[in-house]
């Protein structure tokens, strides 16, 4: 017999921006499976999701893979309900409206690995920048990458948690890095990126002084780049369009609502869409081939093809939340016929 820890993993009720939590529950041979996982509770009047009074929260099991770095461990993504089982109001996951999982979702997750002694990225020296923007995006060398195993090393976790983990790269600023996942499933895909996110912020708790900043802008106005988390989607239409006309049609729908989206694509995301640095202005709506400066990118590749494949949403910030912003995607996407 064998202790399994299974690691229940929620999203906290703070405001505007949530974070992970997690406990251990243990158990004896976990079978691995889903729905051999019993509901749990935790005490919501210590995460802003409950007054003291009647404080008890319910996390119901939504994902579940191992543990790489725990032995006989698990990691189980838990979405949060209401102690009658409605879904709490800090619960994006329950707002995703793609039963058939038709809806692709690749998020292109970017963050700064962060010194906490110097309040600044790792690789910057104290009080002081490093040399300007330039030699960092996808490079190589001591002087221009700063944290690479720490990047290697999260993306060795993913893939032995079995994540769809599709890619990494070194970033435009020094410090910063990406990871791809892509799932074919909305609510699924927002599950591995916070399981990914879980894993990243927890990796760092090895190396005393570092961190995870997933600020769309920690640097300020200075001339190094924000984050974001590029939202690449499709559906069966958009992947079977063959037309022009309807993956435009497609983005048009966008443009009526681009207020509806920014309330979900993350905080403080207006220091970071000022139309600078590969980025649209926040008050914009705009889409183009290949065009990194748009709102939403219609990918070459879509245009090769034929004019089917996907589409991607370049205003989600790092720090959005992927349920909200696919949830309110496939909203948009679906009014179009
Ligand atoms: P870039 O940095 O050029 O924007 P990336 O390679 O970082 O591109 O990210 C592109 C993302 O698009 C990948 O995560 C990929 O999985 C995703 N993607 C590719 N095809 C589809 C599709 N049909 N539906 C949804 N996402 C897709
Ligand atoms: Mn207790
Ligand atoms: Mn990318
Ligand atoms: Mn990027
Ligand atoms: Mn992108």
């Amino acid at each position: 017999m064998a202790k399994s820890k299974l690691e229940y993993i929620w999203l906290d009720g703070y405001k505007p921006t949530q974070s992970l939590r997690s406990k251990t529950k243990l158990v004896d041979d976990f079978s691995g499976k889903l729905e051999d996982l019993p509901d749990w509770s935790f005490d919501g009047s210590s995460t802003e999701q409950a007054e003291g009074g009647s404080s008890d929260c319910i996390m119901k099991p939504v994902f579940v893979c191992p543990d790489p770095a725990v032995k006989d461990g698990w990691l189980v993504m838990t979405e949060v309900l209401n102690a009658d089982g409605t879904p709490h109001e800090s619960n994006g996951r329950a707002l995703i409206d793609d039963e058939d999982d038709d809806f692709w979702f690749g998020f292109e997750q970017e963050y700064f690995i962060w010194d906490n002694t110097t309040n600044r990225p790792i690789g910057f020296p104290e009080g002081g920048f490093p040399a300007p923007q330039g030699p960092y995006y996808c490079g190589v060398g001591g002087q221009n990458v700063f944290g690479r195993d720490i990047k290697d090393e999260h993306l060795e976790l993913c893939i032995e948690a079995g994540l769809d983990i599709e890619g990494t790269n070194g970033e435009v600023a020094a410090g910063q890095w990406e990871f791809q996942i892509m799932a074919k499933g909305a609510a699924s895909a927002g599950d591995q990126i916070w399981v990914a996110r879980y894993m990243l912020e927890r990796l760092t708790e090895k190396y005393g002084g570092l961190s995870i900043n997933y600020h769309p802008k920690p640097l300020g106005q200075l001339d190094w780049n924000g984050s974001g988390m590029h939202a690449n989607f499709s559906n069966s239409l958009i992947r079977t369009a063959a037309s022009e006309a309807k993956i435009k049609e497609v983005c048009e729908a966008f443009r009526s609502v681009v207020d509806e989206h920014i309330a979900v694509y993350g905080a403080y995301n207006d220091q970071r869409l000022t139309g600078k640095h590969e980025t649209a202005a926040i008050t914009d709506f705009s889409y183009g081939v290949s065009d990194r400066g748009a709102s939403i990118r219609i990918p070459l590749y879509t245009k090769n093809n034929g004019w089917s494949g996907y589409l991607e949403d370049r205003r989600p910030a790092s720090n959005a939340d992927p349920y909200k912003v696919a949830a309110r995607i496939i909203k948009t996407v679906k009014t179009v016929k």
